[in-house]
Order: C-alpha cells, then sequence, then structure tokens
C-alpha cells in the first residue's frame, strides 16, 4: 500500500493539513480524531485498512480562520437564545450553508485535492493491461468514504456521537470538496450546538478532522465478533454477505455464521440463502440485485478466508486488549478491515437496531438467566434482610444460597456480586424464569436500595431506571423427535410444572439440595434428633411434587456443600478452608449412612409408584463408592433401582473402565465440576470464570474418552452440566454419539431442533457419523487403575 509524505510548509505557520494513516497512531486524537487515530492506528500495526488520509482538526481550524468564517460564526451564536428551538434550528442551519457554501482557502484546496489523486493513483498500480486500460482508470476518479472524526471523545461520546455527518461514494474533485465542508457543517447542528453551549463550549471552540479513505468495490462483505458478544464463550463469530455489509446492519438479508474457535478451527458453518445482495452503480448509487438461486445459497467466504479473518479479529482483540466488533469487506482477493470498535459500543448499535434496550448501563456482569425485568433494588446482606423482598423487587445480594430460594421466586430479577454461569443464583434463576446477572463484582455497593434499576439477564447489563417493558423467557412445547434424547434439569419443585410444559417426559437431574433447604434444616439436624424418617418424608414430598408431572426421573443424592448451606438449621459449625474440595457429595453420604439411606428410601417408594427412578451420585472418585451404595440398595431392597454416576471429577473420568465393570447403568457428565477440577478453576470466583471454559480441549478430551468407553461397556450416556444446554457442547456431544441431553426448560425446544439438525447432517460413511464400537471381552485400557488399587493395598497393609 502507497502511503504519501505529506508536504510540509516550513515558510509560514500553517498547520499540517493532512496526515496519510502511516503517520498517525493511538495518540493522534487531537490531530486526526478518534475515528481517524484508529485506523492509523491499524494501518501501522498492519491491518489491511482501505488506503486513505485524514484532513486533521487543525486544517478545520485553518479553514475556519481563512475562510472568514470565524467571525460570521461567532456573531451567529452569539444571538441564540439557546432555549428557543426555532431559532436555534434556523441559525444553525444557517451556519452550516455557510460552512458548505465556502471556499477552501487555494492552498488547502489543492493539498487536499493532491492527495485525492494520489490515492486514484495508487489504485493504477493494480490496473494492468495496455496504456489504454490505465488512460481510461485515470480518467475515472475513485469512490472514496467522506466521514467525520470527532476530536473531544467526552463530547462525541456525550452528545453527538453518530451525529456527524459521513458520506460513501463521493467521487470527483468537486464533491470531495463539498462533502469534507458537510462534515465541518455537522458540528453545527442544532442539538450538537445546543449541548456544547450547556457544556461551556462557547463560539467555534469545537474541531473536526475528516477521513477521506478509498471505497471497497466489495463483492463480499460482512462483521466479525472477535469474541461472541453474548459472552457464552469464546469463539470468534462472522457474518457474511454477499456485496455491500450494509444489509447486515440494516436486517435486510439474512447473512452465512460462522463460528470459529480462538484455536482457529472452524466450529460452525450456517449457510443462509442470501436472496439478494446491495452492490454499487456506476454513480455510486445503491442497487438491489436477486441473486440466482445457486448464489444465493452458496457459501460466502472460503474457509481460508474464514479463518483469516478470525486471525485478525483476535490479533486486533489482542492488540486493543478488549473483544472487538469489526466491519469487512473482500474485493477480488484482497481482504480490507473497515472499522473496528470495543464489541459494547456495537453491541449498542445491534441492540437499538433490533428494538431492544437503550440506556444508561450502570453495571455489567454475566448474563445468567436470560429475559428483561424491572423493579425496586433491595439489598440482601444478612438473611435476615429477607423479608424486606416483596413480590417484584430486585434482589441484590453478594451470592444467593439455598435458603434464599423463597425469596427469589418473589423476586422481579436478581444480581449478585460473586458468583459464574453454575453457581447457585444462576442455576435457580434459570429454572424459575426468572433474569438474573451474575458475578458484577460490586453490585451491592454500586446500586443503591431504593432505587430503580432494568435487568437484562439476557445480556448481563443492569440499566438506570425502567427503560424497557419486562420480558420473560417462556418455556416452549417441544416438538421435534431427535434420536438423542432430551431431558430436563428440575430442582425446585414449585417449577416442575413450568418445566413440564415443554411435553418432555424425562428429567435428567433433580438436585436435592434445594428441596433440603426449603425445610431450613441440615441432614444432620434430623441425625441429631434421631428423626431420619422425617428428613425421608421431606425428600419424598419434594421429588415426588416433581415426578407427578413426568415418567422418568434422575434424583441425585445430596450434594451440599459447606458453604451454601451453613445457615441451615444443624449445618456444622466449622468452616472448610476449600469447600468444593471438602467433605459433600457421595463422600459425606457414606460416613453418613443413615442419611443415605433416608434419601435412597424416598426415592425407593418413588420407585413404587409407578415412576422409573434413576439414582446419581455426586462427587464419585472411587469405585469403592460404588459398591457401597449398590450394598445400602440391597439393603433396603431396592432392586430394580438404577444406579448412575456423575462424572464430575477427572477422577470417574480415569476410573471409567472399572465403574462400567462394577456394573452402573448411566454416567452423567457433571460438566460445571469437571471443568472447574480439570482447569483449577473455581466456578464460583467471577475473577476467573473468564477462564472458566467448558470447551477447554482438556474437558472435552475427557467427556470423547468417557463417552467411548462406556459405548464399549453398554453403559448410557448423558448430561447434566449447564453445558448441555450451550450448543457447541450438543454438538460436540451428538456427534459422538451421547445418549441423553439434559437442558433447562427455556431453551429444550431450542436445543431439541438443534440436536435433530445436527442428527440429519451426520452423514453416513464419513467422520461425522457417530462412531460406533464394537465391544470387546478383556480389552486393554490405558488407564492405571493399578496404581490407585496399589494405594490402597499400601494403606491396608
Ligand atoms: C455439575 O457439576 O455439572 C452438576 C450438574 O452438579 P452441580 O452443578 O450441582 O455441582
Ligand atoms: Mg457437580
Amino acid at each position: 500500500m502507497i502511503q504519501k509524505e505529506v508536504k510540509k510548509d516550513s515558510s509560514n505557520d500553517k498547520p499540517d493539513l493532512i496526515k496519510w494513516f502511516s503517520e498517525i497512531g493511538k495518540n493522534s486524537g487531537s490531530v486526526a480524531g478518534g475515528k481517524g487515530a484508529n485506523l492509523g492506528e491499524m494501518y501501522n500495526f498492519k491491518v489491511p485498512v482501505p488506503p486513505g488520509f485524514v484532513i486533521t482538526a487543525q486544517a478545520y481550524d485553518y479553514f475556519i480562520e481563512n475562510s472568514g468564517l470565524k467571525e460570521k460564526i461567532k456573531n451567529l451564536l452569539n444571538k441564540i437564545n439557546y432555549e428557543d428551538t426555532q431559532q436555534l434550528n434556523d441559525v444553525t442551519e444557517k451556519i452550516r450553508e455557510l460552512i458548505v457554501e465556502s471556499k477552501f482557502p487555494k492552498e488547502m484546496e489543492e493539498e487536499i485535492l493532491e492527495a485525492y489523486e494520489s490515492l486514484g493513483a495508487e489504485d493504477l498500480s493494480s490496473v494492468q493491461g495496455s496504456a489504454l486500460d490505465i488512460l481510461n482508470n485515470a480518467q475515472e476518479p475513485i469512490f472514496v468514504a467522506v466521514r467525520s472524526s470527532a476530536t473531544t471523545e467526552d463530547l462525541a461520546e456525550a452528545s453527538f456521537a453518530g451525529q456527524q455527518d459521513s458520506f460513501l461514494n463521493v467521487k470527483g474533485n468537486q464533491e470531495l470538496l463539498v462533502y469534507i465542508r458537510k462534515c465541518f457543517a455537522s458540528l453545527f447542528t442544532s442539538r450538537a450546538t445546543y449541548y456544547r453551549n450547556k457544556q461551556g463550549f462557547r463560539d467555534v471552540q469545537a474541531s473536526l478532522a475528516v477521513v477521506v479513505q478509498k471505497m471497497i468495490d466489495s463483492t463480499k462483505s460482512g462483521v466479525i465478533f472477535s469474541k461472541d458478544p453474548s459472552y457464552k464463550d469464546d469463539n470468534v463469530i462472522m457474518e457474511a454477505v454477499w456485496g455491500l455489509g450494509e444489509g447486515i446492519v440494516s436486517g435486510q438479508i439474512t447473512p452465512d455464521k460462522y463460528v470459529v474457535s480462538k484455536d482457529l478451527k472452524i466450529l460452525d458453518i450456517k449457510i443462509a440463502d442470501k436472496k439478494i445482495a446491495l452492490t454499487r452503480d456506476s454513480s455510486g448509487g445503491k442497487s438491489v440485485v436477486k441473486l440466482r438461486e445457486e448464489k444465493s445459497k452458496q457459501q460466502v467466504l472460503t474457509n481460508s478466508e474464514v479463518i483469516k479473518l478470525a486471525n485478525i479479529s483476535l490479533e486486533l482483540e489482542d492488540h486493543y486488549k478488549k473483544p472487538q466488533d469489526i466491519e469487512f469487506a473482500i474485493e477480488g482477493d484482497e481482504v480490507y478491515i473497515v472499522q473496528t470498535r470495543p464489541i459494547t459500543t456495537i453491541e449498542k448499535r445491534v441492540a437499538v437496531g433490533s428494538g431492544k434496550i437503550t440506556g444508561e448501563v450502570i453495571l455489567e456482569g454475566l448474563a445468567a438467566s436470560p429475559g428483561i425485568a424491572s423493579g425496586v433494588v433491595k439489598i440482601i446482606k444478612d438473611l435476615k434482610d429477607l423479608p424486606k423482598i416483596k413480590q417484584g423487587d430486585v434482589l441484590v445480594t453478594k451470592m444467593t444460597n439455598p435458603d434464599m430460594v423463597v425469596s427469589m421466586q418473589k423476586s422481579a430479577a436478581i444480581v449478585t456480586d460473586d458468583g459464574g454461569l453454575t453457581a447457585h443464583a444462576a442455576i435457580v434463576s434459570r429454572e424459575m424464569g426468572i433474569p438474573a446477572v451474575v458475578g458484577t463484582g460490586d453490585a451491592t455497593e454500586k446500586l443503591k436500595e431504593g432505587e430503580i434499576i432494568t435487568v437484562d439477564g439476557s445480556n448481563g447489563k443492569i440499566y438506570k431506571g425502567k427503560v424497557s417493558e419486562d420480558k420473560k423467557k417462556k418455556v416452549e412445547q417441544v416438538t421435534a423427535k431427535t434420536k438423542t434424547s432430551i431431558k430436563l434439569m428440575v430442582d425446585l419443585p414449585s417449577f416442575a410444572k413450568r418445566a413440564s410444559e415443554t411435553g418432555i417426559k424425562s428429567v435428567g437431574l433433580t438436585r436435592m439440595e434445594d428441596i433440603i433447604s426449603e425445610s431450613g434444616k441440615h441432614p444432620n439436624y434430623f441425625i441429631e434428633k434421631n428423626n431420619a424418617k422425617e428428613y425421608e418424608e421431606i425428600i419424598f414430598d419434594g421429588v415426588n411434587q416433581i415426578a407427578k408431572y413426568f415418567d422418568q426421573i434422575w434424583v441425585r443424592t445430596s450434594d451440599i456443600r459447606s458453604d451454601e448451606f451453613a445457615n441451615l438449621e444443624g449445618a456444622p459449625k466449622e468452616t472448610e478452608a476449600n469447600p468444593m474440595l471438602g467433605f459433600h457429595g457421595i463422600r459425606f453420604s457414606l460416613k453418613n449412612p443413615k442419611i443415605l439411606k433416608a434419601e435412597l428410601n424416598a426415592l425407593r417408594r418413588v420407585s413404587e409408584s409407578g415412576k422409573d427412578v434413576g439414582i446419581i451420585l455426586p462427587q464419585v472418585i472411587l469405585v469403592d463408592e460404588v459398591k457401597k451404595v449398590k450394598e445400602i440398595l440391597k439393603e433396603i431392597k431396592f432392586n430394580d433401582a438404577k444406579l448412575g454416576v456423575m462424572i464430575e471429577t477427572p477422577a470417574a473420568v480415569q476410573i471409567i473402565n472399572q465403574l462400567c465393570e462394577e456394573g452402573i447403568d448411566f454416567i452423567s457428565f457433571g460438566t460445571n465440576d469437571l471443568t472447574q477440577y480439570m482447569l483449577a478453576v473455581d466456578r464460583g470466583n467471577e475473577k476467573v470464570q473468564d477462564l472458566y471454559d467448558e470447551m477447554h480441549p482438556a474437558v472435552l478430551y475427557q467427556l470423547e474418552y468417557v463417552i467411548r468407553v462406556c459405548k464399549r461397556k453398554n453403559v448410557k450416556t448423558s448430561i447434566c452440566g449447564q453445558a448441555g444446554s450451550k450448543k457447541e457442547m450438543v454438538k460436540f456431544l451428538v456427534e459422538r454419539g451421547i445418549d441423553s441431553i439434559s437442558v433447562n426448560a427455556d431453551v429444550a425446544q431450542e436445543i431439541t431442533n438443534y440436536v435433530k439438525e445436527i442428527e440429519e447432517n451426520m452423514v453416513k460413511g464419513t467422520d461425522k457419523e457417530p462412531r460406533k464400537y464394537t465391544p470387546k471381552e478383556n480389552s486393554e485400557e490405558i488407564i492405571p487403575i493399578k496404581g490407585i488399587e496399589k494405594l490402597k493395598n499400601k494403606k491396608n497393609e
């Protein structure tokens, strides 16, 4: 790309009027404005931006000074009564006219036109052919975009972002000069002038740079998010259409969608039926072209273009240290980056365009439960504050715990300081269908008791005041039939009916913990009072209430982390240093056999009422744990119990072969914990949630391995971690032949349809077909179970 030297005129104090992109960078805002500085920064960072130059903010000043406009504008502004809207409109219109109709000082005009010509000449370097071709091309001036580039960031942000004009498809000397002046004039809209006056900026104290950039005659174009803007995962999301990109932004065309992982693997391609393309005609106007069917359904980007663009987007993200929203255009074989900005800005644009929320964002966190709701903030610092919560309030707390469930049900929305997407608040609010944002860091400090806020649980944003109608995510009926069975996660008896509205008849996970905490008492309480029977009744009632809406229910024995349940009556007093690694799950149950027996008895009774009951054991790390549970099942004569194991510790993965050989009916992946334990990332600590990734190859490898072994051993495989409601994970698991997937009721329909689509796309005889395994007798496994046996023997010696 040729970049020209700026002519420096040292004979007088004329400032630099023109700067090429090569001469500016991120610190050039006062010269090139924000947009110009950004383009310079990208150019110098070797990002393929379309070539161009900037008419500096000092050139604007020079123009105003030397064309006699300064005094005229000043006099006009002095006359304005700023509260008289009509007068403000009239006077500012007059100023704009004055600017557009004035001539540039001769030397300024020459510099601009010379730069424009150089830009066109650069284009010639790519023209091949006869001298006549070159001459013909030379006669034709090039199309440029002429864009305002504001210098004062605050001003730009607060008052007239997007207000100054930009013009596309400008061609020819006279047109260029007029449009540059039109950009300058756009500093004087009535709104911007009013705002400047309010801010104490009198006269003409604002200035503006103008970017002149070659228009790319796009054969293809689109947008890239260097990180999924919903922050569901870290994948790069890309959309592309034929022709100009405006079709995407305006929503006129359904674009192709590409998902690329951070390590540049294409994970998903959805080819849309684009139907039309927007193109530029020779006069610079836009025309709509109807596409032939073949072209309409053809993939827009080649795979190598997808990878190249994803790579550029990640480099930009790395460079700017923030996820980027990028616009690109492809002309022939050349890929150009037309614009990049942090994703938040663009989210606003998308939000406005799709009729979502506009308003002042006062806090952000993780989008934990979809939907939008407004209400009065009630800050819960202590459990004794809970009665403050009235129907329709917004519950704001450091971290929810199970004894808040009743108050959570009354809340319109939930906001927490701590936690990730698999934390209690997230799990429970999803089941209740209550919008929630978790892991904000400091909601309990930043939000004020009694103020009204709007919580957008789909985007993780909290707005000041009521800025939207409430929108609840509805549970939709599932009709698609899939080979992979779809089950539900249901923990709360009072929400079982809601979940059953999906029409799904199987529950793949009921956690007992919320049933227990609704009683207000820790299981220890009942044992101390020698009243295991009452505990059994509580569990039986709770599970039964859920089971009555379904045919099949898999219930997990209790998994009570000491930090979450410390407030229950009878809970152990001592604080565990590492509750995640502490005394909970099957290790707790086996040391408290009366509690476990009560739970299993409750499940036996549910089973005897005619339901297909499965028992899931949490936090298993030893075959022995399964053996001991089997003994208890025998003892209580729960003979037809279906027994399953949560695969949620690395140990369970390592001994999967032996677990299968011991005799289990199914396994269920607890990806919430498996991810935590594989990656050594605390799932409840919001500071490390950016690292918490169920799609991490280390986790995927475990899943793939376990499915393979279980298939060989005829043990059914399932997932009940939160990742089962995520499409990328669903795709991964279905393609590997998982037997069932448990999802939240609110995404059941979407995930079922997706599973169907994946299944239909699995072509026989290709590597997309799920692998088939023939069970082999005495197959060798690499897993070093012997080490464990040895250790155990040593202990026994
Ligand atoms: C899991 O770990 O994935 C799981 C389902 O269990 P919980 O979220 O209750 O730990
Ligand atoms: Mg778990």
